[in-house]
């Protein structure tokens, strides 16, 4: 499965929850940003338990789109 995970970041208050809700580990923290990034969006399987953790409420996740077959 996959995902695309997009993250307010205006909205982020750095509080690092989605780290620990995200139990395959799919976002992972910049420390130089101090704000999260989906590291791993194939490996997401759109629990949408990030999503729900988040206290500032700036994650979304969306099904990634499938590339239509070569025609
Ligand atoms: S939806 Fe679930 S699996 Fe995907 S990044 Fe969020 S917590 Fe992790
Ligand atoms: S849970 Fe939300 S506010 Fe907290 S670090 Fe993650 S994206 Fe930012």
């Amino acid at each position: 499965m996959a995902a695309n995970i997009t993250f307010d970041l205006d909205l982020c208050n750095s509080c690092k929850t989605c780290i620990d809700a995200c139990f395959i580990d799919v976002i992972r923290w910049d420390d130089k940003k101090e704000q999260p990034f989906a590291a791993y969006p194939e490996d997401c399987v759109l629990c949408l338990g990030c999503e729900e953790a988040c206290p500032a409420q700036c994650i979304e996740v969306v099904p990634a789109t499938v590339s239509a077959a070569p025609q």
